[in-house]
């Protein structure tokens, strides 16, 4: 008998491909919305680390010539969605695992060859394994991998909440098909400040495109009892 992943924790982050190519406006095909999408994934993992919780993140791969994996600059994962207690796993067939994973290490990241992680042994295997209360889903795309790992999930009888303003798309309308089946089939649907509170930041530290280095104007201070 397969003894499950030890996990005391509450909630766990499921970091869904949080990729240059994917989220930065020089990537290859970058989420629209891309700076508040930045934002608030980089509010959500910053409230992560103060509250000590555990990241499984999935990371797309081009699959190589012998049924492994590599990554471009490209597929390189968004400086702040890495932990320093990391492990990262390449798309092979094994689904070696050690019990303890979780108290050695804050963040778990798996390369995946396709965008259904449950297609990956390893992945589906820690997914389907894992105990916790909550598990809160961030990243992309809505429509892609972030749907197919959502409704893995629920399938396997975990609980899941959607972070629906942190989740990146292609495809405004199919986001929205994608959001309404993962909460009929019972994930809850969030925003970041729910969990995160509000954002502070003033700028999402990773893109350079004009939008991003944009700084927001101070709010005017209105004359009281003038
Ligand atoms: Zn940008």
């Amino acid at each position: 008998m397969i003894r499950p992943i030890r996990l005391r924790r509450k909630r766990v982050i499921i970091d869904i491909d949080t990729q240059k190519d994917l989220f930065l406006a020089n990537g290859a095909s970058c989420v629209r919305n891309h700076r508040r999408v930045l934002m608030n994934i980089r509010r959500t993992l910053a409230w992560a680390r103060v509250k000590h919780l555990r990241i499984i993140s999935t990371s797309i791969c081009k699959p190589g010539k012998n049924g492994d994996s590599f990554h471009t600059a490209g597929w390189q994962k968004l400086s702040y969605t890495l932990r320093n207690r990391k492990i990262e796993f390449s798309a092979d067939n094994n689904t070696d695992l050690a019990r303890d994973i979780f108290v050695h290490y804050d963040q778990v990241i798996l390369n995946k060859r396709c965008e259904n992680p449950f297609d990956e042994p390893r992945a589906e295997r820690l997914f389907t394994e894992l105990r916790a209360d909550e598990l809160v889903v961030i990243g992309g795309l809505a429509e892609g991998a972030v749907v197919a790992t959502v409704l893995g999930l629920l399938q396997r009888g975990k609980r899941v909440t959607v972070l629906i303003d942190a989740v990146g798309t292609h495809d405004r309308q199919q986001a929205d098909i994608a959001f309404r089946k993962m909460k009929a089939k019972g994930a809850n649907l969030a925003e970041t400040r729910d969990y995160a509170g509000a954002t502070h930041l003033k700028s999402t530290g990773v893109c350079d495109c004009k939008l991003c280095r944009l700084e927001e104007k101070p709010l005017k201070t209105s004359s009281i009892g003038a």
